[in-house]
């Protein structure tokens, strides 16, 4: 390790962020420099990779759990090992580990998952999701991570796109007064704050990442990681604004999107990157790639890595999620420089972003892990938020037949209730994508209450819970003396491009469950999805409630909440929901003729019912 503390500026707490930047960076060998350039995969990270390539940070990509079930500590003990191993190189410069903690920190077992961003976006909440933030960030820290990949401040302008439910909302208003997730994360910055300048409180918060920069929601046919063909002037009021709001709150990194604007992919746009966001936003802190991003510049720069390094460097990438090749990276990149391809300037003005990064999240003060934030994960309080956050998120799109009295509030003491449908009992459904894997899974895969359990709870000790997955051919025929039925049903999870659908029907056959059930029983619908799908004619006429549950994750009693009376529904539609899909993309607009219109969303009171 180099120097002592009184030599050596950088290792100064008290000197300015900007002063320890230059005295770092001026220390630094070329390798030292390519090595904070690259963030690799936790499955290729060992200690001497670490040591030995100068590696500037590890990443768990996918929202996906290394350890099977394993307690949080395991966790701290691995990314502390890494850190340990970032801290013995010469210089001493610590690791930033970075996770897609996107609805909570879903990659650990037993943290609180909260709503998806769709769900948030209809609680139009914008202290809740302040606070799911920084519940957020303690249960990050406490696993070793100081960096997560959120918010996602897409504007979701179509629901055939797969990363629907990433998005807080189609309107940008909306989704700029729920940037909130940032100051959450972050932590709040002083008013005087300098827009564009990187922020993180203390020990209890992480570094943010507002993704995909930019459009990546508008895309032609909702085709994930496809192109956005809107002028510059729809780009900036529909795609850019939200960024504005996160740069205000001192959003330290941002991350470019796969997708490309007019068929210029944003990792290649100096433009966008670098004239757009750097210089004219005044954004201070790092551009982040997104995973093997540069691999996918395909044309017109064909399958040569060197080149697709070359063009994302230059265009304003800073740090490059390699995330398993980073001998080539390396390589590559040292290359470019000596050749004279990528400039010293530009490689100085990365590594600079990254170290203010990391000096701002004070990594160099408190490299590891404060393990008293371990009792944080999964805590009661947080569990109250995130149930709370259920309760707002639920939309009450039906209660009861015309002219007839509201069918919700349900009775408690009924005698006897069927509970049926592929989500009433499945946490994993009820989590969605990003939870345990990337692509989300079934079952019980952490600790949480599904909408059977907290209806179990909530009923009288009289009142006879029946639950078939699947409703079976007696209760079909006769409807066997149920006062009434609950039917869960919707999309199974999933993620990113895997996601991308045209039918948008209810998947696993939702729809005629839906009517075979409603045919015999009166019947509420509680749809978990991450997006409007088709609701048949036949459904909205046979049944008597629908709810739009969205992805609400572990606190199943925020939906009872709502359903039982005990609270009211305040949930408003985040997007226009479709008739058909031949009407998409629908956003809201005088023509746009919806079967419920953006904002839309019943009460108790409401005079409509
Ligand atoms: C996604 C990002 C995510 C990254 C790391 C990519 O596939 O587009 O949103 O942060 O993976 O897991």
């Amino acid at each position: 390790m180099e120097g002592s503390n009184e030599t050596c500026v950088y290792k100064n707490p008290d000197a300015p962020v900007e002063a320890r930047v230059k005295d770092l960076l001026s220390r630094m060998t070329l390798p030292e420099k390519f090595g904070q350039m690259t963030q690799i995969e936790r499955v290729v990270t060992t200690h001497p990779v670490i040591t030995d390539y100068f590696i500037g940070s590890v990443l768990n990509g996918g929202g996906s759990w290394p350890f099977e079930d394993a307690l949080t500590s395991d966790w701290a003990d691995m990314i502390d090992g890494y850190q340990n191993a970032a801290l013995a190189s010469r210089l001493g410069i610590p690791i930033i580990y970075g996770i897609d903690a996107v609805h909570g920190n879903n990659n650990v077992y037993g943290a609180t998952i909260f709503p998806h961003n769709i769900g948030l976006g209809a609680t139009r909440d914008a202290d809740l999701i302040r606070r799911i933030g920084a519940a957020t960030a303690l249960e990050v820290r406490a696993c070793g991570a100081q960096w997560a990949f959120a918010p996602c401040v897409a504007a979701s302008r179509d629901p055939r796109w797969g990363r629907s439910y990433e998005s807080y909302s189609e309107d940008t208003d909306v989704i700029c007064e729920l940037s909130t997730l940032v100051s959450g994360l972050q932590g709040e910055p002083p008013k005087e704050h300098p827009s564009g300048y990187p922020f993180v409180a203390g020990r209890n918060n992480v570094v943010a990442c507002a993704k995909h920069f930019v459009g990546d929601g508008g895309t032609e046919g909702g085709v994930n990681e496809g192109n956005t063909i809107v002028s510059y002037e729809e780009l900036e009021r529909v795609h850019l604004a939200p960024y504005l709001n996160c740069l205000a709150q001192g959003v330290s990194t941002v991350m470019a999107s796969y997708s490309s604007w007019y068929g210029h992919k944003l990792h290649s746009n100096y433009f966008l990157l670098t004239e757009l966001l750097k210089q004219k936003l005044g954004f201070k802190g790092f551009i982040i790639s997104d995973w093997e991003a540069l691999e996918r510049l395909s044309e017109p720069f064909g399958s040569n890595y060197r080149n697709c390094i070359k063009i994302s460097v230059n265009a304003g990438v800073d740090m490059v999620m390699v995330p398993f090749q980073y001998q080539q990276f390396i390589k590559d990149l040292t290359d470019l420089v000596e050749s004279g391809e990528v400039t010293m300037s530009r490689i100085d003005d990365a590594v600079e972003r990254i170290l203010r990064v990391k000096f701002v999240a004070g990594l160099f003060e408190h490299p590891l892990t404060d393990r008293s934030l371990l009792s944080t994960v999964g805590c009661m309080e947080h569990r109250e938020i995130a149930r709370e956050s259920v309760r707002k998120s639920l939309v009450l799109l039906k209660n009861g037949k015309e002219s007839e009295k509201p069918f919700l509030p349900l009775d408690r003491n009924a005698k006897r209730i069927l509970v049926t449908g592929t989500h009433a009992d499945d946490l994993g459904y009820q989590c969605g994508g990003w939870t345990k894997a990337w692509f989300g899974l079934s079952g019980r895969i952490t600790i949480g209450t599904t909408l059977l359990d907290a209806i179990k709870e909530v009923v009288g000790e009289n009142t006879e819970v029946i639950y078939e997955k699947t409703p079976s051919e007696e209760t079909l025929a006769s409807g066997q003396g149920f006062t009434y039925a609950i039917v869960a049903v919707g999309e199974p999870p999933y993620a990113e491009t895997l996601g991308d659908n045209s039918e948008l029907s209810v998947p696993l056959n939702g729809n005629d469950i839906i009517t075979a059930v409603a045919e015999k029983i009166p019947t509420l619908v509680v749809l978990f999805s991450g997006r409007p799908l088709v609701l048949e004619p036949l459904v909205l006429e046979k049944t008597e409630a629908l709810v739009a549950a969205w992805l609400p994750g572990t606190e199943g009693k925020g939906m009872t909440d709502v359903i039982f009376g005990d609270y009211d529904f305040e949930g408003k539609l985040p997007v226009s929901w479709f008739r058909s899909v031949d009407q998409l993309p629908l956003t809201a607009d005088a023509n746009s003729n919806p079967l419920f219109p953006l904002g839309f969303g019943l009460n108790y009171h409401s005079a409509e019912n």
